[in-house]
């Protein structure tokens, strides 16, 4: 019998939310469960790590964004990419195809106002029941963790980063 599905929401300033996020979909994966990552921030340009394994095991990531938004001073490039990666995601959350469907560094797109809190909301309300929904990011607006069932705050106690230790492959990318 199919499983309650939940919308389960990662923020906080604190490392570990898109690799919980991953943790979830390996597991699910495990169980022969049908699972998709939209990525909102992370471009197709550096491949890092998570969508390379996800690439070698049949594991979907679609990367769908330009990079971090405060590289530049125009966001109209990042706001039409967030854009068509909602199209993509409502696509998949409705099509009844999948079992979780991750939409991570989405509450970036949510506090640009790229994507409508309502829409989103309503989305979520009208996906197939049993579908597991995980959203990643800082700030997650106070409605979504309204919504949601459970919401994880990872806080940030001590980051290398502080330190001078330079972003390196395995546990940044
Ligand atoms: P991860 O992808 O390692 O699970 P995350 O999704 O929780 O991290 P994001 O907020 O998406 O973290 O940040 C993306 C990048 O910023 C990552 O490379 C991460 O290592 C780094 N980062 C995360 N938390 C902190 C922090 N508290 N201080 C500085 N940099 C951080
Ligand atoms: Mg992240």
């Amino acid at each position: 019998m199919p499983g309650k599905g939940l919308v389960i929401v990662n923020t906080g300033n604190g490392k570990g939310k898109t690799t919980a996020a991953l943790g979830l979909m390996f597991r699910a994966w495990g169980h022969g469960m049908k699972v998709v990552m939209l990525q909102f921030i992370k471009s197709s340009k550096r491949k890092c790590g998570e969508y390379k394994a996800a690439e070698k095991i049949g594991i979907e990531i679609v990367p769908g964004g330009a990079g971090f938004v405060f590289d530049v001073d125009d966001t109209s490039a990042h706001q039409a990419l967030a854009v068509k990666q909602w199209g993509l995601a409502k696509e998949r959350i409705s099509s009844g195809g999948y079992d979780m469907v991750v939409l991570d560094e989405i509450t970036y797109a949510l506090k640009f106002g790229w994507i409508g809190m309502e829409d989103l909301i309503d989305v979520l309300k009208k996906r197939p029941p049993a579908l597991h929904v995980i959203l990643t990011g800082r700030d997650a607006p106070q409605e979504l963790v309204d919504f949601a069932d459970t919401v994880m705050e990872v806080t940030d106690i001590k980051h290398h980063f502080r330190e001078g230790i330079k972003q390196q492959p395995g546990i940044e990318f």
